[in-house]
């Protein structure tokens, strides 16, 4: 962690929560939080409730984000929602690339950069998510993974951009398993994201941008990860949907 990036802590409820227990949960979130001068704290909730979650937000520093996004404004995609129908019911961020969307729907990698551009442009600020399959990693592959995922998502993201956009490292074998990745594991990632985007866009890009880890956080594992150098937030699945593992990641002591 470095102090000059401020922590964000970011739950992504996937397909899960009925409407009345996210609003409980967003209330309950909204009346813990400070006023976001030392973290910044932000659900991903499924798109058809982020009406009634912003709503209950607006007014605190917590953010709201959708899960997912087309790049188009408009057109034959059923199904599919644009960035600006996102920002219009109150998203102010939104995740591209989860690794569910990659392995399970068959996303493209030559999508991310659209969707990036898409996200951007709706001022909808953008978490990219990366990580290696069990097998890329058995296969020494970690490394040419990221740098592929990070070489097409990044294609016309200028300088100036780049304090908007967070990348989330989230090796697959890890998510939603119950098995964390090691400290070792995921500073040598973060430091290898950091430095990519650090020749790709110069040295102020790279140590401006939050590089945030997921897979398997928990209330139990949540300090030692942040304490990994380079790691600055943590994206969190299934423990962001009650207040008893949600918090006390939110409150972890720096
Ligand atoms: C995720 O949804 O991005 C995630 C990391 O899930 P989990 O924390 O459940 O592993």
């Amino acid at each position: 962690m470095n102090d000059s990036r401020k922590p964000y802590i970011a739950g992504n409820w996937k397909m899960n929560l009925d409407r009345s227990r996210a609003l409980d949960l967003i209330k309950t979130i909204k009346g813990r939080l400070g006023d976001g001068s030392d973290r910044e704290v932000a659900v991903f909730s499924p798109a058809v409730y982020l009406a009634d979650i912003s709503a209950v937000a607006q007014g605190s520093p917590l953010g709201v984000g959708a899960q997912n996004l087309w790049y188009d404004k408009e057109g034959a995609f059923t199904g599919e929602l644009a960035a600006h129908m996102l920002r219009e019911v109150g998203a102010d961020r939104v995740l591209v690339g989860h690794s569910e969307r990659r392995h399970v729907f068959g996303e493209k990698d030559d999508w991310m950069a659209r969707k990036l551009r898409a996200a951007l442009e709706s001022d909808l600020l953008p978490i990219l998510c990366v990580g290696e399959t069990l097998d890329e990693r058995k296969g020494n592959r970690t490394e040419r993974v990221l740098k592929r995922q990070l070489e097409t998502a990044f294609l016309d993201i200028r300088q100036d951009e780049i304090r908007r956009v967070t990348v989330a490292y989230e090796p697959v074998w890890a998510i939603g398993t119950g098995e964390v990745a090691s400290p070792e594991q995921v500073g040598e990632a973060h430091r290898f994201v950091r430095r990519w985007i650090a020749n790709k866009l110069g040295a102020e890009a790279g140590s401006a941008i939050r590089i945030l880890y997921g897979g398997s956080v928990n209330p139990g594992n949540v300090k030692t990860l942040m304490a990994v150098e380079d790691v600055d937030g943590v994206l969190v699945g299934g423990a962001s949907l009650k207040p008893d593992t949600f918090l006390p990641i939110i409150e972890f002591e720096r």
